[in-house]
């Protein structure tokens, strides 16, 4: 059956989308200068992970200039924020800045650099002596942590509501939070190709906050830096697993997948505690799925290494998320028992009018294929994506097309609906 025979709006009308309301960064618009393709799709994702939505790239000053000319020429306005590189052939970024400068560019910027720390400075002083907005200067790899650092910085022309919230967040606030109870999961639907049944849920904490619904890209690192991971996986994980526990009895037995930080696989007890509470909540340890985020597990897999197969000896699966975007996967791939492999989202959204991202991609499934794992594709948004995914052979879909994370009620009205949905469509 095909996708596109489903009426989504129809079901949209009737279900309210709860709000997920995640995005402090969504009214930005972001610019992306580096010649590097890699270095730009990592921004992009990093930035997608703190929430951003609206993000351009160039793949040089002169590309970046002439797309700015030609936002001002149509009166629209141009980026909010431009994160550039130093280092690239042709114009670089030092002269790109001084561009910036007989612009009157009054948005803000952020360097990035492989060079060192001097060359950074000296970068950043030119910029501030020009009367740049020069937020801060990161080095390169662009992690979640060095960015949501100088965004939380940034004061340029957000709005006070949409500001960044990262600077405010502090260890102190996480743990009360924690002890307040205040970490739920929210579930993204994952579904089986081709036939659009849901097979899963992704399980993807969400700090509800007085009437706010904080997104993890502004609190993970902290909880991370503050030694409270542990503590907000335990909340988040008791909390999915008695939600599953719940759409089991209702009839409905679903794969819940949690995300697990690098740093909680140096607990080697997490494996019982999860398998413990599963079936405290009344569910099979085989039906859980831990996600590990690949980019980070390169530095860290000697520890983590025992972790892992005791998760597998507890019969839970391991998925690795976000595949593509670290730096040595295949070495884990062959040291990790691995059920699952997750491609990121940068090699699915438009795949299919990328010829590089459609090459990682078909790797990527052929590579899962010859290794016995299965394939979900991350951040399908629309038919296209779908279509591109079902053609190289994905298993399952996860992505804003299907549905965006729900709380826990509103997934299981969603599910209901969907598979009605698909009941009613002719094959
Ligand atoms: P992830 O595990 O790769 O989760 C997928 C992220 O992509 C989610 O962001 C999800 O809302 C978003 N997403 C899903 N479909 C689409 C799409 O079609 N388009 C776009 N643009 N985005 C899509 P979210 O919920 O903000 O989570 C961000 C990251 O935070 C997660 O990335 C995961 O690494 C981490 N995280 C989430 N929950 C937990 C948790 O309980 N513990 C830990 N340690 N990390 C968590
Ligand atoms: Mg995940
Ligand atoms: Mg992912």
């Amino acid at each position: 059956m095909h996708y596109s025979a489903v009426d989504r709006t129809a079901w949209e009308a009737r279900i309210r989308m709860p709000n997920d309301s995640t995005d402090s960064y969504a009214s930005c618009r972001f610019l992306v200068v580096d010649d590097e393709e890699v270095v730009r799709r990592v921004v992009v994702r990093v930035l997608g992970k703190l929430g951003c939505e609206t993000v351009s790239t160039a793949a040089s000053g002169l590309d970046a200039l002439t797309q700015m000319d030609a936002i001002a020429a149509a009166a629209e306005a141009g980026p909010d924020l431009i994160l550039c590189d130093l280092n690239m052939p042709e114009m670089d970024g030092v002269e790109f800045l001084r561009h910036l400068a007989t612009r009157e560019y009054r948005g803000g910027i952020v360097l990035i650099s492989a060079e060192d720390e001097r060359v950074l400075e000296t970068a950043r002083n030119l910029a501030k002596a020009r009367a740049l907005n020069v937020l801060g200067a990161i080095p390169k790899p662009v992690t979640p942590a060095t960015l949501s650092k100088v965004l939380a910085a940034y004061s340029g022309r957000v709005s006070a509501e949409a500001r960044p919230q990262g600077e405010l967040i502090s260890v102190e606030e996480v743990r009360a939070g924690l002890e307040a109870d205040e970490f739920e999961p929210f579930f993204q639907p994952k579904v089986g190709l081709p036939d659009g049944h849901v097979v899963g849920a992704e399980a993807l904490v969400r700090w509800r906050r007085g009437d706010r619904l904080i997104p993890p890209g502004l609190f993970i690192s902290t909880a991370e830096e503050g030694g409270l991971i542990d503590a907000l996986t335990d909340q988040v994980f008791g909390k999915a697993m008695d939600v599953a526990g719940a759409w089991r009895r209702a009839g409905f037995d679903l794969k819940v997948s949690v995300n697990v930080s690098v740093d909680s696989l140096t607990d080697y007890s997490l494996p019982d505690r999860f398998a413990e509470r599963a079936v405290q909540a009344g569910v099979d340890p085989t039906r859980v799925m831990v996600e590990v985020t690949e980019s980070r597990l390169a530095q860290e897999v000697a520890a983590a290494l025992e972790t892992l197969t005791r998760f597998r000896l507890k019969r839970i699966g391991l998925s690795i998320d976000d595949f593509g975007t670290g730096y040595s996967s295949m070495v884990q791939l062959k040291q990790v028992p691995f059920v699952e492999l997750k491609i990121d989202r940068a090699f699915v959204h438009d795949a299919h009018r990328d010829r590089h991202s459609l090459a990682i991609l078909e790797s990527s499934v052929g590579l899962a294929k010859r290794l016995g794992l299965s394939t979900v594709a991350e951040g399908v948004e629309n038919q296209d994506d779908w279509d591109q995914v079902a053609a190289v052979g994905c298993d399952q879909i996860q992505g804003y097309f299907v549905a965006r994370p729900m709380a826990a009620d509103a997934f299981l009205e969603w599910l209901i609906e969907w598979e009605r949905g698909l009941e009613a469509t002719p094959d």
